[in-house]
């Protein structure tokens, strides 16, 4: 079912990154397949770039308070998967520019600080699907940033020299997962994680009203497996870029 070669699926144990603009956003789009990677003995560690303080319409919560209750529900969602890190960037919700040479820098900053051969990241392309669904901004922002930091800037010894400067060397990122793209071109089965997905899920549960959430995540995970093969239960989609260095 998967069209493309990738070095997580070889036994050495790799280092992957799963950067993504909000708390919960790793979650709908990748856990499945994060927590068969964690099994397989690879190391992921998670990057969260926005704070996620405006995700509420509550007019009695802050947005501080709300960051720091959101930071709490990821760190759970993550145990929950296997997950050895989270590294919060602390970017305010809401106000990502993928073309901030600044965000860009303090990505590369992460990105030869943690060393991954795998980057995972956001669709910076995907601006809708159906007609009840616009994506968030921030989530094509965060995509163009990471991408725009993974090739070439992280490898580039000439890019960001004042990194260089502290001594972070340039580091070779092998491989780009879109998460959740416009059209992708791999899929993994998660019929084994599914439930793990949907734990990992029930951690952010300041973003959960009743099962509602619960249950639509399921069936984007079955819709997904059915488009694959007929009898797949459970599946989530990336694009893969492989990159020459
Ligand atoms: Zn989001």
């Amino acid at each position: 079912m998967n069209e493309t070669e990738s070095i997580v699926d070889q036994p050495t144990p790799r280092r992957i990154a799963v950067f993504y603009a909000h708390p919960d956003d790793a979650e709908w789009l990748c856990a499945g397949t994060v927590a068969k990677w964690t099994r397989a003995g690879h190391e992921v560690t998670y990057v969260q770039i926005t704070h996620g303080d405006k995700g509420t319409d509550n007019p009695d919560m802050a947005g501080y308070r709300l960051a720091a209750i959101r930071r709490e529900e990821q760190r759970n969602a993550a145990a929950v998967l296997g997950v050895k890190d989270v590294i919060f960037m602390g970017r305010e919700d809401n106000t990502l520019n993928g073309r901030d040479r600044d965000l860009q820098r303090e990505i590369v900053r992460v990105m030869r600080t943690i060393k991954p051969d795998v980057v995972l990241c956001q669709d910076p392309s995907l601006w809708w699907r159906e007609a009840d669904y616009i994506n968030h901004p921030d989530h094509r922002n965060a995509g163009e940033a990471v991408i725009a930091a993974a090739f070439p800037s992280a490898g580039s010894r000439m890019s960001f020299p004042e990194l260089l400067a502290e001594g972070l060397e340039p580091v070779k990122i092998r491989e780009i997962w879109v998460m959740g793209p416009l059209a992708g071109d791999h899929w993994e089965d998660i019929t084994e994680t599914l439930e793990l997905k949907i734990e990992a899920l029930k951690q952010h549960a300041s973003q959960i009203e009743g099962t509602a959430d619960l249950e639509g995540l399921r069936n984007w995970a079955a819709d997904i497996g059915r488009r694959i093969e007929p009898n797949l239960g459970a599946a989530e989609e990336f694009r893969v870029f492989h990159t020459s260095g």
